[in-house]
């Protein structure tokens, strides 16, 4: 059998990894400034992560969730101290698309509504909240047909206000900082606004963190920076470290019924071992600090670069924006130097997304290597 081919490849076999660094089957080393699409938080392979899923898959990888299990309770609590968000509930499942699914159903039963609010250029996964993130909108058409969804202009409050008071509206659902879409951003006025929106017209204002969460902004949540607080979060990808785990930490004035939501693997054993050893390494090994110092130093490093028209982001959640597209300085970065870097909807922005472990020298290692990339390529 072959692969179903949706996905173009780069030459490359990452064999072996170790916190910054891809090695692939020919012992050659790459510098991970992509973590795996935002995924690898507290490095590749970091030892204490290794040492906790061993000591539990040689106890238990998997059990029903039918019946207790105190890992699921320990995680909810650390990830409630570590958030600043301990009232909060927490549903478990196994990736961002599905942490969005289950927030956008929650809503629907919550208000006894359907429709949904998103935002032009978001990116929700392969979910009803869907959006046009690539060319094909195809590819992106909402998948549930019971919950249609309206997309509008970030920063437009108006045009909000005006589809709150139609009174069908189920949920907002916005990133608050727009990854695949190229790392735009809500002002902190607009937020504010929304939040008030929502809570006027009964809507569930849900902050989709799967990208934006866990640290990688420099606060553990990047609406922290707005000041809002909202009735649902989703959160996914580095909270597993590439262990596959998501969820949504839910407001207590939205109440559980049983049957409502549900999942086989999601919460299962070794997940939130994983997902556990991730918590306490940001925490021991201060990675928020780290990603929004390192962060720091790389705007100021990269807007100094000729060629670099603006750098967007917060944290370690960043993307340089180029007047070209960057496909061909990506190859140039991979096969040549040796860097791994991430892509948008807007093809000339370079974005970058390390482990929230990398340090400056790295950042130096990387900067280097694009000046030395910007001058050989021909495009410019
Ligand atoms: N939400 C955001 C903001 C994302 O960036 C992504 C993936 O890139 C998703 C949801 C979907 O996550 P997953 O691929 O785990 O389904």
């Amino acid at each position: 059998m072959k692969l179903f081919d949706v996905y173009p490849l780069y030459n490359v076999e990452p064999v072996n990894a170790y916190n910054c660094i891809v090695v692939d089957k020919d012992g050659t080393e790459y510098l991970d400034m992509y973590g795996g699409h935002a995924v690898i938080s507290i490095g590749h392979s970091h030892p204490h992560y290794i040492k906790k899923i061993k000591e539990q898959i040689e106890k238990i990888g998997f059990y029903s969730n039918a019946v207790q299990n105190s890992i699921q309770t320990k995680l909810a609590e650390k990830l409630g101290q570590l958030s600043g968000y301990s009232n909060y509930q927490l549903f478990l499942c196994n990736s961002g698309a599905e942490a969005n699914e289950n927030a956008l159903k929650l809503a629907s039963f919550f208000t006894g509504k359907s429709r949904i609010v998103a935002f032009h250029n978001g990116f929700h996964g392969r979910t009803s909240a869907a959006v046009a993130a690539t060319d094909n909108s195809k590819i992106n058409s909402p998948l549930n047909s019971q919950q249609s969804v309206s997309f509008l202009p970030l920063n437009q409050i108006e045009l909000v206000k005006t589809e709150l008071e139609k009174g069908d509206v189920c949920a907002v659902i916005i990133e608050p900082i727009q990854g695949v879409g190229g790392l735009d951003e809500g002002t902190t006025d607009f937020f504010k606004a929304l939040e008030i929106l929502c809570k006027k017209h009964n809507v569930v204002l849900i902050l989709d963190e799967v990208q934006s969460g866990y640290g990688r902004s420099g606060k553990f949540f990047a609406h922290q920076y707005h000041g809002i607080t909202p009735d649902i979060i989703s959160v996914a990808k580095g909270m597993g470290n590439g262990f596959p785990i998501g969820g949504i930490l839910i407001a207590p004035h939205i109440p559980a019924l049983h049957g409502m939501l549900g999942t086989t693997f999601g919460g299962n054993h070794l997940a939130c071992a994983a997902a556990l050893s991730v918590l306490e390494v940001i925490e021991t090994e201060n990675l928020m600090d780290n990603a929004r110092i390192t962060g720091e130093y790389f705007i100021s490093q990269a807007s100094t670069i000729p060629g670099v028209q603006k750098v967007k982001g917060r944290g370690l959640m960043l993307g340089l924006e180029f007047d070209f597209e960057v496909s061909e300085l990506r190859k140039k970065m991979i096969y040549e130097k040796h860097v791994f870097t991430g892509g948008a909807m807007n093809k000339k922005l370079l974005r970058i997304l390390p482990p929230l472990t990398i340090r400056k020298k790295e950042i130096d290692q990387f900067i280097n290597a694009l000046q030395g990339a910007l001058v050989e390529i021909p495009i410019i």
